[in-house]
């Protein structure tokens, strides 16, 4: 069982109306550290703002999963530089999982020398201190965890939304599949108390927040490092008696450790919505091997056939990726026979990219045209599939979450299923953070046109 640190709010808070900026790159797990960010600067006094030139204090939130991030990333500095020189008690600070990795800690120091705070995933909590130690001393922090040194509790939290919320339900990653940085930048699996689960979100259910997303590199292996019997199927059946809660969602599961107990569970828990993010990655058994996943493509399928069997109306969405080293053609057909069994409803499609430190970036590459023309088959299969899929749903009578106006029509309210298909409707503002029946009049590609029905009957 892993240690559990209390955060303390520090005594001394910042003088004057000073302002912070937090950029983000990457998944959701960044995205939620972001959030406590957000928090522990806004606990030190300072307030929010968009523009960078208002900042007293910016930080960019690093991802390095695949080379594009880590890209933006240098790119953003090298434009903060001006800044920096117009404006030097500006501190800048770089965090998350790019200096994870020492050579990358190293490389910032060194080609943007103007950066004054760098710090990992495993001291977020330090941040106040940090901050303190760089307007006192007036010289650059450089402060890299090798490794976790515990769970930090009761750390601020500023969320983006009013109506759903993020909650972390374990840190770090043991799979170590063969192409990813993950397990080396965010650590070993370890899972939070479910006691602090389960306040943090009768906490939020008090807030107002109707949905909440259990948010883990690999959700369905929760509990496995604890020294007591309790999994994430019994985490989903006590968060499922909370009152005033409407939606559990969860994200990510890994297709090996989705066991059928679970599967009973997600099928008889009324919270728990349909939906199974189960990324495959790859069709090919050969390639599965090689990246270490722990299935077979036989195993997937068949996971999948109990998942449709027990939830009927399970939506069903995936990771995809192609251009892994040594896929040969024949493997990639594995991969789009895969998509065409399974029909997923969407599914986040990745070329693979080297990741240095990884198994997989010393193994025999596939040429770049190669990925290029591979990615580009296998969006537009999954494309139609998609519109296919999307099609079968008009006439069909859904339970849609208001989350407000649509960002390109005020007339039109925007919500989603518990399948997390997106709807679109029109319907009073009013409706907003409310649930209501929505009939579909028209499948598109990426969302659902509806109508409301009015008396929740279905005409
Ligand atoms: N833990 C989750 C899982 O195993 O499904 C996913 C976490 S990972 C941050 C999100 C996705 O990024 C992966 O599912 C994979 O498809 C993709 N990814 C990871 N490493 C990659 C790489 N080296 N190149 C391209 N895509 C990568
Ligand atoms: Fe990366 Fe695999 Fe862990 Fe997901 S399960 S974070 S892909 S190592």
């Amino acid at each position: 069982m892993v240690e559990k640190i209390e955060y303390k709010s520090p005594n001394k808070k910042v003088e004057g109306q000073k302002k912070y900026l937090i950029q983000s790159f990457g998944c959701q797990m960044n995205e939620r550290d972001a959030e406590s960010l957000s928090g522990i600067l806004e606990d030190l006094g300072y307030i929010p703002t968009d523009a960078q030139e208002e900042a007293d204090i910016i930080i960019l939130n690093t991802c390095c999963v695949r080379e594009t991030a880590e890209s933006k990333v240098y790119g953003l500095l090298g434009r903060l530089r001006k800044l920096k020189v117009a404006k030097p008690d500006l501190i800048l600070g770089v965090c998350g999982c790019m200096p994870q990795q020492e050579d990358v800690a190293k490389k910032i120091r060194h080609n943007f020398p103007f950066v004054d705070l760098i710090f990992g995933t495993h001291n977020v909590h330090e941040l106040p201190r940090m901050i303190h130690q760089v307007q006192e001393n007036h010289e650059a922090v450089l402060e890299v965890w090798a490794t976790e040194k515990g769970i930090v509790e009761n750390v601020p939290v500023r969320r983006k939304d009013k109506l759903k919320a993020w909650v972390t339900i374990m840190y770090g990653c043991n799979n170590f599949c063969t192409y990813c940085i993950v397990p080396y930048v965010r650590g070993r699996e370890r899972s939070r108390k479910p006691e602090d689960i389960i306040k943090e979100i009768q906490d939020l259910v008090q807030e107002g927040y109707k949905e909440v997303t259990l948010l883990g590199q690999n959700v369905n292996s929760y509990g496995k490092d604890m020294d007591v019997n309790y999994r994430f199927a019994d985490l989903l059946l006590d968060l499922d008696k909370i009152e005033g809660l409407e939606r559990i969602r969860f994200m990510t599961s890994h297709p090996r450790d989705f066991d059928q107990r679970l599967i009973d569970v997600i099928a008889s828990a009324k919270k728990v919505c349909e939906h199974f993010h189960l990324p495959a990655q790859a069709g090919s058994n050969r390639i599965l091997k090689l990246m270490n996943r722990g299935y077979t493509r036989e195993q997937y399928l068949d996971l999948i056939q109990r998942i449709k069997s027990a939830v009927p109306n399970a939506s069903i969405t995936a990771d995809l990726m192609v251009g892994f080293p040594g896929e040969t053609e024949e493997d990639f057909a594995d991969t789009l026979d895969l998509v065409k069994r399974v029909r997923y409803d969407s599914a986040f499609t990745f070329v693979y990219n080297i990741r240095t430190g990884t198994p997989a970036a010393k193994m025999e590459q596939v040429a770049e045209e190669v990925k290029s023309e591979r990615i580009q088959r296998l969006i537009e299969l999954q494309n139609k599939i998609s519109y296919e899929n999307n099609r079968q749903e008009e006439g069909k009578v859904f339970e849609v979450l208001v989350e407000g106006e649509t960002k390109n029509n005020p007339d039109l309210l925007a919500g989603r299923t518990r399948t997390n298909k997106l709807v679109v409707f029109q319907g009073p503002i009013e409706l907003t953070g409310k649930l209501v029946q929505v009939k579909i009049t028209k499948g598109r590609l990426n969302l659902l046109e509806g109508e409301l029905v009015l008396n929740g009957t279905n005409d």
